[in-house]
């Protein structure tokens, strides 16, 4: 019978309770054993592992956030914080590891696959910035996060006539600026993969106005500017009324979508298999509407880049 475990780690986003809900009903389905470990890999190196039952996994399924937590943790870089994870694993017996987390927890994933545990990663992160899959988990929630904010905000903008800036996050990767923007219809979006001009931004905000628009919302990706800088930038240069807002973490809350929780089903359910086949040392996605895997390697080596179709597809509509 095999042993596996299941650990959050990094910025949590919405869907990892049903990515773990899927693993642990799978796993036991088959026939294994279930461990959770709590808080990442800080619980992996202190032993913080709990047995998982179908019944502890209910009632998570619509929940944002992850009923194990996740954290951070400095000490896990160091060959000595990997060599306590490795101890706990092997002292429990644990044969597998899956690791539901962003780049930073891939990292780790991949660093226990080199030591030769068996690994397995998930996309958990809402920025859609890990190459090799379309989506990552959260960011369909995201998405209709950030849309609702915006549709609100558009309310008060137009009673006053104002421009607003709406920071969202993405350190290195537009996609939640470039689709929020597109779903919300947005007059620009800054995102870190493109170059921006604030004349020309500030040139069409002005026109908008003179043509009888009665407000303007532009979408700045973090990784592409601060909102408040851009604001006083556009301020400077149009002299419309702009006023920025940050969305912050409101971004990573919600109940998932049907679309996050069924992926992440999909996902836990095909980790297992390939744990029933001894495939390991890879991490999944999905490509096409396929449940794909690719090595840890195969994912570093890939990269990221914003769907430009899509950034063109903006560009029409604005
Ligand atoms: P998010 O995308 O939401 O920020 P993340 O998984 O990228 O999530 P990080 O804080 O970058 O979040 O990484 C999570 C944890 O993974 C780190 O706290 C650390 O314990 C581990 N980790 C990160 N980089 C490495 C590395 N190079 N080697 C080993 N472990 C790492």
């Amino acid at each position: 019978m095999k042993k596996v475990a299941v650990l959050t780690s990094g910025g949590d986003s919405q869907g990892m309770n049903s990515a773990i809900r899927a693993v642990v009903r799978t796993g036991i389905a088959k026939g294994f054993e279930m461990i959770g470990v709590k808080r990442g890999f800080k619980g992996l190196m202190e032993n913080d592992f709990i047995t998982l039952g179908t019944q502890d996994v209910s009632d998570i399924l619509y929940r944002g956030g992850t009923f194990l937590q996740s954290a951070r943790s400095e000490e896990f870089k160091t060959e000595a914080g990997q060599n306590k994870a490795i101890n706990n694993l092997k002292e429990q017996g644990i044969d597998s590891l899956v690791v539901i987390g962003g780049d930073g927890s891939y990292r780790g994933a991949q660093a226990l696959t080199k030591r030769g545990i068996n690994t397995y990663g998930l996309p958990g992160t809402i920025d859609n910035d890990i190459p090799l899959t379309d989506y990552t988990i959260g960011f369909d929630t995201t998405l209709n996060v950030v849309t609702d904010a915006i549709s609100n905000l558009r309310d008060t903008m137009s009673s006053h006539e104002r421009v607003s800036v709406i920071e969202v996050m993405g350190r290195s990767c537009g996609d939640i600026a470039l689709q929020a923007g597109i779903s919300s219809g947005v007059d620009a979006v800054l995102i870190p993969e493109h170059d921006w001009n604030i004349e020309e931004i500030s040139n069409q905000l002005t026109s908008g106005f003179q043509r009888g628009k009665t407000h303007s919302i532009v979408m700045v990706a973090e990784g592409a500017g601060k909102a408040e800088e851009v604001a006083r930038l556009i301020k400077e240069h149009s002299k419309l009324d702009t006023r920025p807002t940050v969305l912050g973490h409101i971004q990573r809350g919600g109940t998932p979508t049907a679309f996050d929780r069924l992926f992440t089903s999909r996902m836990g359910h095909k980790v297992i298999q390939l744990i029933e086949e001894d495939i390991t040392g890879v991490a999944l996605g999905m490509e096409k509407n396929e449940i794909t895997y690719h090595t840890f390697d195969e994912i570093f080596n890939a990269e990221n880049v914003v769907d430009e179709q899509l950034y063109q597809i903006f560009q029409d509509l604005v």
